[in-house]
């Protein structure tokens, strides 16, 4: 088959060393993205050869993740396929035969160094100022020479890379990169314990998965030379290359712990919408056309192309995600919206708090908070004030701060608000009439609204802001209202 005629099969190769972090899983999801738009497959691969770094839990995060976001495989370790199985650990035969038809061809070799012997190599090189790297001793071993020590001594296998000359990368996404081989050393492929490098696994199992497009970190960028002659000595076509721009932090310095590089998971833990996630991470590196800003899984299953992908590294707005997620929860039906709502609610309010939770109460306060939350996370805070007869606890500094540290003010405002709402029989007690009586006490008061609602809103809510006030009260109903303005009243005096 020709190259084009070929199905695009893009994979997600991640290594379970723990829960995939934001970097890492835009990868995944441009994978998935370029297979989907091109009717092709996407399949998981879990590389695991690396023992020491195992984390149990990292398939299951990974694959949540996934689930997560709506990233799905076609091919994987969950559910099988032709190419099955898709765990490394499990495709040991697969890498020792490669590296025996390297060894064959004279392209690989058995090395006995010892860990001390690399530990001097690697001092001398660094004192003489000279790059790190393998000296090829035991390349010069003779084959029988080397077969009598296999016998008994432990040994790795590297690859033997050709020194001279140029390897050139044909990247998708960068064009051209050119690699001088004297500046490449000789690469474990094999280690002792039987298990492959990254860099021989990659190569045998894109191949044998029919991966068309490597699509993958710009932090592999320096291991292509290896992987390119690897393709070469053992006569495979290689895939399609693309390496994704670099995810810088918001201080322009590669995106680490500390500047949002987190678990995906934690994300959806702190309350970010799985479509917001999406159209976030899609905008790392990638645009549709020059002004769209708002796009959904939909869009990428369509239009996703590499071609408009660009080299240069992309920044981590943590406000940008922000700003998405407040649009996708103003997106949200009404059921879903108070599915949430009382989802949250239930996950986060204090135990104090009744289950199941009150849908009357859920119902009537969804629209006025849907203006008002930009992560989930916020909103049993915001309506913790509804669900009890008294205030949620708070300080009494909390009812003097935004005044100043001034009690007088406070108890103005609190006094002046009792007589104002004291004022508006019950059956009259709605919106408009709790609006008209609070900005009436401008007047009275001699003060400015905006100064003394934060008072209101800690006897109210507890804190000194959230939902709008009016709306509030008129939920709150009358007479807890004024019985928590005469708890604090007696707090303040
Ligand atoms: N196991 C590698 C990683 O987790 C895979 C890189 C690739 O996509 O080839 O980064």
């Amino acid at each position: 088959m020709t190259e084009s005629s070929r199905p695009i099969r893009t994979r997600y190769a991640p290594s379970p060393t723990g829960d995939p972090h934001i970097g890492n899983i835009r990868s995944a999801l441009f994978s998935w993205a370029y297979a989907r738009a091109n009717g092709g497959q996407f399949l998981l691969r879990i590389e695991d050869t690396d023992r020491n770094r195992l984390v149990e839990t990292s398939v299951g995060a990974i694959m949540e993740s996934l689930r997560w976001l709506g990233i799905d495989w076609d091919e994987g370790p969950d559910i099988g396929g032709p190419h099955a199985p898709y765990f490394q650990s499990q495709r040991l035969p697969l890498y020792r035969k490669a590296a025996e038809t390297l060894m064959d061809r004279g392209r690989a070799y058995r090395c006995f160094c010892t860990a001390e012997r690399l530990d001097q190599l690697r001092a001398a090189q660094a004192a003489a100022k000279r790059p790190p790297g393998y000296d090829g001793l035991c390349r010069a071993l003779s084959r029988d020479e080397s077969e009598a020590r296999a016998r008994r001594e432990p040994y790795v296998i590297r690859f033997a890379m050709d020194r001279e000359g140029q390897t050139v990368l044909h990247d998708i996404i960068r064009g051209d990169v050119v690699f001088e081989n004297s500046l490449q050393d000789d690469f474990v492929m094999l280690k002792s314990d039987g298990y492959p490098t990254y860099h021989l696994a990659l190569i045998v199992d894109d191949t044998e998965m029919e991966i068309t497009h490597c699509i993958r970190g710009d932090e592999w960028i320096s291991s292509a030379p290896k992987h390119i002659q690897l393709y070469e000595a053992l006569g495979w076509e290689p895939p399609g290359w693309a390496h994704l721009p670099l995810i810088l932090g918001p201080d322009h310095k590669k995106l680490s712990k500390r500047s949002g590089d987190t678990a995906v998971l934690d994300y959806r833990d702190k309350g970010y919408l799985p479509e917001a996630m999406v159209n976030f991470l899609a905008l790392l590196g990638w645009s549709l056309d020059d002004h769209t800003s708002i796009l959904g899984a939909g869009e990428l299953k369509r239009h996703f192309d590499l071609a408009r992908v660009v080299p240069n590294p992309a920044v981590f707005d943590i406000e940008r995600l922000n700003h998405l997620n407040g649009h996708y929860i103003r997106a949200m039906d009404d059921g879903r919206w108070e599915a949430t709502i009382t989802e949250w609610c239930a996950r986060q309010l204090p135990e104090s708090v009744k289950r199941p939770i009150d849908p009357d109460i859920v119902k009537s306060v969804a629209p006025l908070l849907k203006e008002r939350v930009s992560r989930l996370d916020e909103i049993a805070g915001m309506v913790e004030f509804l669900f009890g007869y008294e205030a949620p606890e708070y300080e009494l500094d909390a009812l003097t701060e935004r005044v100043g540290g001034d009690a007088e003010v406070a108890l103005k405002a609190v006094d002046g608000a009792l007589v104002a709402l004291d004022a508006i029989p019950q059956e009259r007690w709605d919106r408009d009439a709790i609006e008209a009586a609070i900005r009436g006490m401008e007047a009275t008061l001699g003060m400015k609204l905006r100064k003394f609602v934060p008072v209101l809103y800690v006897a109210e809510m507890g804190r000194p802001q959230g939902i709008p006030l009016f709306d509030s009260l008129e939920l709150l109903g009358r007479e807890r209202t004024l019985q928590r303005l005469r708890t604090a009243r007696a707090r303040l005096g």
